[in-house]
């Protein structure tokens, strides 16, 4: 990896900031001063040391976003704007990705890194990592829905979905509020459960991820990075 690359992305600046601090000759390889950004390192091998101080390597970044509607769910895409694009230039050098998917509308927890063991061992469907939404009902939730989405429900394809979790939350009297979990992850799941039970999705937001909460200190399009403990639990 390229050196102004590297310490970019370890937080030391723009590149601009980076040639800077390279060109007053603070930062060594090996023991060797390195001046030109261009110089190639293995930041796994080589002793790195920056003002007299040794960097340790992070060659992984775990992020959690607030998502807002109307981006994608993507790195990229030719003309509309993806989760990617609200990162900083230097959280994009570390080539972070969503890990799953949320509807362009679908707003809330998205977690994104750029490690894909990780990533892996919370959307494998064989980890039935659960995945809570706040859903905003068109019509009041019944009793009936709600003993066919905890049973489990057929969609439009004929799949037979695992059983669901409601909860109403004790705030909304007017039941068109409800909390649903589920397992899986199958293509607008939670829109074509309410869907197959005769209800229909105004608004979703996902609020949960295994034992990993959204901050409800992140406006939607802001992000932070988890705590160990949160790489801990969702992983
Ligand atoms: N289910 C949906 O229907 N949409 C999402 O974005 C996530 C789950």
């Amino acid at each position: 990896m390229r050196v102004d690359k590297l310490l970019s992305h370890l937080g030391y600046g723009s590149r601009k900031d980076v040639k800077y601090l390279l060109k007053k000759g603070l930062f060594s390889v090996n023991g060797q001063t390195v001046k030109e950004g261009k110089v190639h390192v293995n930041p796994e091998e080589d002793e790195l040391v920056l003002s007299g101080e040794p960097l340790h390597y992070r060659p992984y970044i775990y992020l959690m976003m607030n998502k807002p509607p109307g981006v994608l769910s993507a790195t990229e895409d030719q003309s509309q704007s993806t989760v990617v694009d609200l990162l900083t230039d230097e959280d994009k050098l570390f080539e972070p990705f969503p890990v799953g998917r949320l509807d362009k509308d679908t707003t809330g927890l998205l977690l994104l890194t750029n490690d894909g063991k990780w990533a892996h061992s919370i959307s494998s469907p064989k980890r039935k990592v659960e995945k809570t939404y706040q859903v905003q009902l068109a019509e009041p939730v019944t009793e009936t829905m709600i003993n066919a989405l905890e049973s489990g429900v057929i969609l439009d394809d004929g799949y037979q979905t695992l059983p669901g979790k409601v909860v109403i939350p004790d705030a909304d009297s007017s039941l068109h509020k409800v909390h649903l979990s589920i397992q899986e992850g199958k293509y607008h799941q939670v829109k074509r459960m309410f869907a197959a039970v005769g209800n229909h999705v105004r608004q979703l937001k996902r609020i949960e991820i295994g034992n990993v909460t959204l901050d409800p200190t992140l406006q939607q399009g802001e992000y932070r990075e988890l705590s160990a403990e949160e790489i801990f639990l969702s992983g």
